[in-house]
This record gives C-alpha cells, structure tokens and sequence, in this order.
C-alpha cells in the first residue's frame, strides 16, 4: 500500500494530472507525467553517486524548480531529506554535515571552493553543486543503470530531517516520516478546500517547512498549481496576483505588501485565500490587510517538529491574533491544565523524535504523547488557541510572569509605531525588568515616557516597560521571527 506514504501518494496524484501544468516557474512547465518521469530519473542519478534508501541527502542550494525535483527525487528514492537555510555559513554547515552524516551534499556553485577549504566537508560525504539555472555539478550525473527500489511503502520510513530555526537555541533536527508528512498535507488540503482549480503563488523559501511542505504538499496532492519564484518581492508578487488563488507567506511578507502603493482590493481581488504563519502576525497587520484589500489573513500556527497544528477557520471568522483551532484529529493542551502555560500537541504529523538527541526528545515527549511546544498559550471556552510568547521569552519580574505580546500588541496600535518587540533584561532589583525595543514609521518622533503614558491605563503597573529603546529595524531572520536572543544580548547592560 504505496499510498500510506507521502511518496506513494505523489505518484498517484501525478498518474491524475499527467497532463496539467503542476509545477511552473518562468517559461518552464512540468506536468503531472513530467514529474513522474523526474522523480524517477533523479532518484536514478542519486543511485549513480551510490545515495541508497535511508541516507541523508543535505542541501544548501538556491530555490529553483530543479531544487524541488532534487526533493521529489530523494522521496522517490526513500533517502532522508536534509535541507540548510541559505544563510548558513561553512562553520555553520560543519555542525549539521557532522551531525547529520549525509552521504551526499549538494550545494550552491559559488558555495563549493569555499566550503572545500573551510575544512568543514566530512570525508564521507559526496559534493555536488547546482545553481539557479540548473548548471553545476549535479545536473551532469547519469542516473543509474540498475533497477529502482521500490516506492517507499511504511508510513514510519524517514522522509525528512529538518533543523529546526535555531531561535531559541541551536537548532535541533527534526525527524519526519512519510506518514508524517503525507498526514499532514491531506489535513491542510481539505481544511484550506485546495482543489485542482487552484495556483499557488509560491514566493516562500524551500529550506523550511512552511515553502517547503506546507505549500508544496497539499497543492501537489491536489493537482493545483505552483508559480515557483525565486525569491518573495512584494511587487512581483503584486504583479502576478491576478493569476494566483492561494498565497502563503510569513508575516513580514504581508507588511512589506501593505508598504507597496499597488496593494488594494482589485490586484487582491482573485486570491480566496491568504495564509500567514512561522511567526506571529500582528492584529495591526491583520486589520490593515484587510481595510486594504478586503481579505482576512488566515493564520494558522505549526512548527518543524509536528507540521500545521492550528488553523483560522476557510469558512466563518478569522480572528486576529488567535491561531485558531487544532486540525481534524489534532489535540491541543495547555501543561499542567494552567490557563497560561505551554502548549502540549498530539496529532497524526507529530515528529518521531531529533536526530541523535534521545534525551532532548524524551524530555519533550510527555508519557502520554503529546509533544511540549515551548510555546505559551491559552486555549478559551469555545477551544480558539492564542500564542502569547514563547517558554524562552517569558518575563519574570519582580516574581511575576509577563507575557511580552500583551504589551507589544498595546504598543503597535500606536499611530507612531511600525514594530516592537518587548523583551525582558536584567536588573538588579527585579530580576528581569520589561524592555520595549520599537522602531517608529518613517519621518515620526515620539517621548519614550508618552509611551510608558499610554499605556500606563492599560497595563498592571510591573508590566510597564522600564525602558524604551528606538531601534531602525528589529533583528529578523528570513523567517520573519525576531530574534530575542540577540535583543536580549544587545541591550543586557541597560541597567547595570
Ligand atoms: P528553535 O526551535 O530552533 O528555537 P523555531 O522554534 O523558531 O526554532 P521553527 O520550527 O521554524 O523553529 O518555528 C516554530 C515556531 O514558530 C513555533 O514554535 C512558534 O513559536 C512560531 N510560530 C509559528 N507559527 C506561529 C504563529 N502563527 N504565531 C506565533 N508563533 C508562531
Ligand atoms: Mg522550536
């Protein structure tokens, strides 16, 4: 039963639309029958480098449809797919390459002389490159003569190890299985009703699970199609929306579409579906999208360790700030039954566990299954899911715990503001104290202490902040998460 896997269930959606256009970027087209035929190809040319089921293919290279085919081909074949942000460094690389022992790597042309003498290369492990365009090292390999193995067919055999962003420490590889995934992808599908009628404009980055799973997965499946672009700008995006149904992206996305001129209801008017995830997008962003453009931004809320959790209902109100409810089949609760507290998560597309980490997945698993996010929650009475922080961000001062969205969301309603993020530093008396860091719109001055005023009838008085910093820009990652860690190191020494 082939069709238990992710891989079996590919095949079979690309027996159905042999002939339609399923994937596109530029002038390039590949049908159905197209990415059969390349799934079958690629994983003859990861044989020829001797890649066998079960090893771990690493790849660090730009965005291009010949980067998703690599992908499609290590399904096909049942090896293990390890995809790197772009922005690593060779150091960087050394750390997951020894850590994750693939048998091959593939990375960027220009990449290659560079990652040769770092030294960082294992002895075991194959260097391929491939670029953009497609040129490089890669696309020359013959694929191998002998007979393929047989489509991966347990839903437990290991499709994916992806490292998790690294944003409150170092990053963690994520074991995910073919069930996993196909699980997962079958759940977005119907709760976004993605039908073959649909195209995806897919501007996300492929390194990650939101570009690549959650926007490649259910579309796939479906029989929709994907516009491929290299990279998100939001006036390309703007420029192509009139042809587009479904557009996922991470909040920066949306508030650097709302910095363009052309954003309004006509150019939005042809996607029935905008969804937004990987951080949090802020009830500003939600209601200025839709003042602008008539459309509510779904958000929905998952991680690399178990895929899409929550989700803003297709149908009925999509409620800023609020991730919505589990998917069909997925548990939600709150640890130790608090009101706030960190949100535990069981479902179909939970992980099996991180990459030789046996005591760190242990000590997030629970006895009963259910996988500690590290992220804070509340659940309320009608079972809608808010994120308010996360474990690693939480504020104690004074003893008290303080979530920083609570203040960040008073404090970018605020005409004069564009972003904050409120963190907490260390101060001799408190403990931590409540540090705001805003970067205010263009051209705009403010007081600090007329913030600190503003807030002063809104707000208990310890969670006011005790210091406001006026920054140009708040440290992101191309996720669009905000650092914390690297604001907290910044601004340690503020009250000492
Ligand atoms: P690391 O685990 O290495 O510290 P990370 O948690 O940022 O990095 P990812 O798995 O990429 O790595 O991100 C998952 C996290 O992203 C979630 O745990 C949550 O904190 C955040 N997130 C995702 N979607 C949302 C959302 N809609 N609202 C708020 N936070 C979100
Ligand atoms: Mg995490």
């Amino acid at each position: 039963m082939t069709e238990n896997t992710l891989t079996g269930s590919l095949a079979v959606a690309f027996d159905q639309a042999a002939d339609r256009v399923l994937i596109a970027q530029g002038d390039r087209t590949l049908t159905g029958a197209q990415l059969r035929q390349a799934m079958d190809a690629i994983a003859g040319r990861l044989m020829s480098l001797g890649v066998a089921p079960g090893d771990r293919v690493a790849v660090q290279a730009p965005k291009s449809i010949d980067l998703v085919l690599l992908y499609l081909g290590c399904l096909r074949l049942g090896a293990v797919y390890l995809p790197l942000n772009d922005a690593y460094r060779p150091d960087e690389i050394g750390y997951f390459l020894a850590d994750a022992e693939p048998a091959l790597f593939i990375c960027a042309p220009d990449a290659a002389d560079g990652l040769h003498q770092s030294g960082c290369l294992p002895g075991t492990v194959t260097l391929r490159t491939l670029g953009a365009d497609g040129a490089g090292t890669w696309q020359a390999v013959e694929p191998s003569q002998a007979g393929l193995p047989p489509l991966p067919a347990s839903p437990d055999d290991l499709a994916a190890i992806v490292y998790t962003s690294g944003t409150t420490g170092r990053s963690k590889g994520a074991m995910i299985s073919q069930g996993n995934l196909l699980a997962n992808a079958r759940d977005l599908a119907a709760v976004w009703g993605i039908t073959a009628d649909d195209t995806l404009l897919h501007a996300l980055p492929l390194y990650h699970i939101h570009g690549l799973f959650v926007a490649l997965h259910p579309l796939l499946l479906a029989g929709a199609r994907i516009d491929l672009m290299p990279s998100f700008d939001p006036d390309a995006v703007l420029a192509r929306l009139a042809t587009t149904t479904v557009f996922m992206g991470v909040p920066t996305y949306y508030t650097r579409l709302l910095a363009t001129q052309g954003l309004d209801r006509d150019t939005a008017r042809h996607v029935r579906l905008f969804v937004s995830g990987s951080a949090p997008l802020t009830p500003a962003t939600f209601q200025a999208f839709a003042e602008r453009t008539g459309r509510s931004i779904l958000e929905r809320y998952g991680m690399t360790e178990c895929g899409i959790i929550c989700s803003n209902p297709l149908d009925g109100p999509r409620i800023a700030g609020a991730v919505g409810h589990p998917l069909p089949g997925y548990h939600v609760r709150i640890a130790d039954n608090a009101e706030t507290g960190v949100l535990e998560v069981k479902g179909a597309s939970l992980f099996s566990g991180y990459w030789q980490m046996p005591e760190k997945t242990r000590e997030e698993f629970r006895d009963d299954g259910y996988f500690s996010t590290g992220d804070i929650a509340t659940i309320d009475v009608g079972g809608v899911v808010r994120i308010v922080g996360r474990d690693k961000d939480m504020i104690i001062s004074g003893g008290l715990n303080i979530y920083p969205v609570e203040i960040e969301t008073l404090i970018e309603r605020m005409d004069e503001i564009a972003e904050v993020a409120v963190i907490g530093v260390p101060h001799a008396d408190f403990g931590e104290a409540v540090v705001a860091v805003a970067c205010l719109k263009t051209g705009i001055s403010i007081e600090p202490e007329l913030i600190v005023e503003r807030l002063r009838p809104q707000l208990a008085g310890f969670k006011l902040p005790k210091g406001i910093e006026f920054v140009p820009a708040l440290p992101r990652n191309a996720m669009g998460k905000v650092q914390k860690a690297e604001l907290r190191r910044l601004h340690a020494d503020r009250f000492s």
